[in-house]
């Protein structure tokens, strides 16, 4: 395994993909919601792989829509999306968004639009399930 790191704008949000592909073998999308559009975002992910959140106390705004099935993970400090996360049987699963944390290795790629509109509800979970990447979330304690 290999570990990409990267970081919101402002560092209070720090990510860590672990990975046994590079970068250069990870996909890069750009999802045409209305969202990711506003945000500039391409995202990535690993089936195989595990992503890391670290958030400072309080950092996390999350934020929903449209079917409300997934959190937006927005960075209360600097505004930057970092990942999107979907709760499910198997456990926290991600999407990361390498625009909002930096991260290297993906300078020059030309992404893959995507367009889910015509998806169900459903059908979106499945998709998640499938190509996105398990997660661990953790905001760290405020020193004392
Ligand atoms: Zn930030």
């Amino acid at each position: 395994m290999t570990s990409l790191a990267g970081h919101c704008h402002c560092g209070a949000i720090r990510v860590e993909l672990e990975t046994k592909r590079a970068a250069a073998d990870l996909p890069l999308r750009a999802c045409q919601c209305s969202f990711c559009r506003r945000h500039g975002a391409l995202t990535t992910s690993d089936p195989a792989g595990w992503l890391h959140v670290e958030a400072a106390p309080g950092s996390v705004n999350r934020y929903r829509f449209g079917y409300g099935q997934i959190d937006f993970l927005l960075c209360d400090e600097c505004g930057c999306y970092v990942a999107a996360t979907l709760a499910t049987d198997a456990g926290l699963m991600a999407v990361l968004n390498v625009t909002g944390v930096g991260l290297p290795g993906f300078d020059g790629r030309v992404p893959e639009p995507m367009d889910y509109d015509a998806e169900g509800p459903d059908e979106r979970i499945e998709r998640r399930k499938a190509r996105w990447m398990p997660a661990v979330f953790v905001e760290t304690q405020p020193s004392a």
